[in-house]
């Protein structure tokens, strides 16, 4: 049987990582992509170490160009494309009324370009070989609410939303799915960022801000990576082949819709 084939993007930690982790222990061969190539080519090793099979790859998902040599470098080290993750993504904790045009700028070439940036090329590669896949978008509960100091945040995750479910369509034809994983607080260096902001809006020492949402958590405890590894895996999956253009919430119940 031909092994599947995956690219995860943003991997050299957090949620991507453990992504990359999940689906190389589902038997993908995985291509850990981060604009850290030093950290990607990181947890490559630590997935080979492991036993499974990965490679990596230094991308800038704001570079198209490099997005669409990515998912080629991914086709000539592992084979035809099955699954783009498109995790890489940034945070921004400012006030709506503070935002200026470069704090935009930045978040929205993350966010919402790298995204459609690695549809497109994921799209492209998937249909030429003509076996379908599944692309796989990095959301938010963001995406499904506005939250205060994250207003910028919050637009390029609905934004997220707006192209999962509009690729979901344009692709369905090809056999290729779209979704979207939506975590709520993942303990991860981005909420560090987080905790560190907020705290200086809030007034709360280090892990302060972090303890306040929490108390929002149904299910008591702050989210790990492998928890959104684990939706991913089965979106990524044999399961999974029926769901395209959902937005998808596992946050332990903070947002429920
Ligand atoms: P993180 O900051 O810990 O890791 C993000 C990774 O993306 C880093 O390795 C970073 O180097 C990489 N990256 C940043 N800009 C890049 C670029 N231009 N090109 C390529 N790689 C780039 O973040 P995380 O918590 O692991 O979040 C991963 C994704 O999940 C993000 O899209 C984030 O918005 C989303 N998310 C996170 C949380 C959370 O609570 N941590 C909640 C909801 C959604």
């Amino acid at each position: 049987m031909v092994r599947r084939t995956a690219v995860v993007t943003g991997a050299a930690r957090g949620i991507g990582r453990a992504i990359a982790h999940r689906l190389a222990a589902d038997g993908l061969a995985v291509l850990v992509s981060d604009i850290d190539a030093d950290g990607a080519q990181s947890v490559a090793a630590e997935i080979r170490d492991k036993g499974f099979t990965a490679t990596s790859a230094g991308c800038d998902v704001r570079d198209r160009d490099a997005v669409f040599g990515l998912v080629e470098a991914s086709r000539a080290a592992h084979g035809d494309l099955d699954v783009m993750v498109a995790n890489a993504g940034v945070v921004q904790v400012k006030r709506l009324l503070e935002t200026r045009p470069e704090d935009l700028e930045h978040i929205f070439r993350v966010n919402v370009d790298g995204v459609l940036w690695c549809v497109q090329a994921a799209a492209e590669a998937m249909i030429a070989h003509g076996r379908g896949g599944r692309i796989i978008n990095a959301a938010s509960i963001a995406a499904h609410s506005g939250a205060d100091y994250l207003g910028a945040y919050c637009a390029t995750k609905f934004a997220v939303r707006a192209l999962t479910q509009t690729a979901a369509k344009e692709l369905a034809g090809h056999g290729i799915t779209v979704n979207a994983y939506c975590p709520g607080i993942v303990g991860t260096e981005m909420w560090d960022q987080i905790d560190t902001s907020l705290g200086s809006y809030l007034g709360t020492a280090a892990g302060g801000a972090l303890a306040e949402y929490s108390k929002l958590i149904a299910l008591g405890r702050v989210q790990t990576p492998e928890d959104v590894a684990g939706l991913v895996s089965y979106m990524a999956g044999p399961d999974g082949g029926y769901m395209t253009g959902q937005s998808v919430i596992v946050d332990g119940g903070i947002e429920m819709v």
